[in-house]
């Protein structure tokens, strides 16, 4: 739609001091898609000529705030590690259309910090940390888990851009398990949960998203017994973190989250493969 308060849109790459009413643009999927009467300028990172995906010499992949869906789709397709399925099964958990398939940006999905948000399920789910650069220049890391902190809530400061996310080298070589529903075929996620077993030391780490207003991720030493599971993510979770829109009622998330965490644990420890076979 028109942004009828919007006076301007400019460059990234010249962009100059930073103004109340300013708003950084990735793909504009959001910010095109509802009214906007508090910005009044947009600055538009599409050129910045960020390298989107890259593989670090310690084997970590940075991911440039500014890769799209379909460039990450379209990498994971040829990434030989054990959690290349994952990014795949984050990307389809969109469900997106043509013109968000091939314009929405991994930065302005952890930037929007909606419950539903597959970049974070990923993210957040391979331990990623987010790069943010300030007006100021200064820089920070946090992780994405810790960078969403509610519904549309994120740490995310005045004009502060969401640079890279870096997943770790350790968490590529993870088996993956996913899960993912929704309440009607094709509909946002109502849960999103996702495991993964290290191949190194064998812990389990458990991701649910969309179900709750942030991401919760409980790392486990070793996989624990299904007790152990269900009672650590329903103690983590309090009431109102069980999200709550038209989407799924609090009661049907923490429901399913528990069931889909269960069956993520089951299949990841029903066949724990030697670390050799998993990274191969
Ligand atoms: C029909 C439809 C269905 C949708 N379904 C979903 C869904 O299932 N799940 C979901 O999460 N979203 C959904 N969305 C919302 C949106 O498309 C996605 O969140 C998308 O990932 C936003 O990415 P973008 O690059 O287009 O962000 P933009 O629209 O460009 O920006 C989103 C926000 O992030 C900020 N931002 C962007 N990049 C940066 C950066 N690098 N640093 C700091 N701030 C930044 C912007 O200022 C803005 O506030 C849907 C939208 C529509 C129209």
């Amino acid at each position: 739609m028109d942004l009828n308060t919007v006076l301007e849109v400019r460059d990234g790459r010249q962009h100059a001091l930073w103004r109340t009413g300013d708003a950084w643009l990735g793909g504009g999927t959001y910010l095109f898609s509802e009214p906007q009467p508090h910005l009044r300028r947009l600055v538009d990172l599409s050129r910045m000529g960020w390298e989107p995906l890259t593989r670090l010499p310690d084997g970590s992949l940075e991911i440039a705030a500014t890769c799209t869906i379909a460039q990450l789709s379209r990498f994971a397709a040829t990434f030989p590690v054990p959690a290349a399925p994952l990014f795949e099964q984050c990307c389809r958990a969109f469900l997106a259309s043509f013109k968000i398939w091939n314009m929405a940006t991994l930065g302005g999905n952890l930037c929007n910090g909606l419950p539903a948000g597959p970049m974070i399920s990923l993210t957040a789910a391979l331990d990623g940390s987010c790069l943010l650069q300030a007006q100021d220049g200064r820089r920070r890391r946090v992780q994405v888990a810790d960078f969403i902190t509610g519904a549309g809530r994120k740490d995310l400061g005045e004009g502060e851009l969401l640079r890279s996310v870096t997943l770790p080298a350790r968490a590529l070589t993870c088996r993956t398990a996913f899960r993912q529903v929704s309440l009607y075929g094709l509909g946002r996620s109502g849960a999103l949960v996702i495991g993964t077993l290290d191949p190194l030391d064998g812990s389990l780490a458990i991701t649910v998203t969309a179900a709750t207003v942030r991401p919760f991720r409980l790392w486990f030493p070793t996989p624990p017994t299904a007790a152990v599971l269900h009672g650590t993510l329903d103690g983590a979770v309090t009431e109102p973190e069980w999200f709550d829109d038209i989407h799924g009622l609090p009661a049907w998330r923490r429901h399913m989250a528990l069931r889909l965490a269960e069956e993520v644990r089951a299949e990841l420890t029903t066949h724990s493969p030697s670390a050799r076979e998993a990274v191969r």
